[in-house]
């Protein structure tokens, strides 16, 4: 009589355990999500060179006015460049 009652306790046990194991759930990570942020930024890196869309339209008026308002005509000319501070003495 001990031994089946042992064995019953054991069938119980792992039918308890299967049943802790079915009930428990499962560890699963999320789906890895594509990472959109590089295909839309890498899309939108090139600005377009077709020279007829708005956009590029858009750009050149805003290239005139920039080279209007802010370039400097004596930029590629040689000057003197002063490497020293202003502070320092004598002048040079
Ligand atoms: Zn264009």
């Amino acid at each position: 009589m001990v031994r089946t009652d042992i064995s019953l306790v054991e069938l119980s046990d792992s039918q308890e355990i299967a049943a802790l194991l079915a009930s428990q759930p499962q560890p699963q990570r999320p789906p890895t999500t594509p990472r959109a942020r590089l295909s839309t930024r890498s899309g939108r890196r090139h600005r377009c060179q077709c020279g007829g869309c708005p956009a590029c339209a858009e750009n050149a008026r805003w290239d005139k006015i920039f080279n209007e308002k802010f370039a400097d005509p004596n930029y590629y000319k040689a000057q003197p460049i002063r490497h020293t501070s202003s502070l320092s003495w004598p002048p040079r």
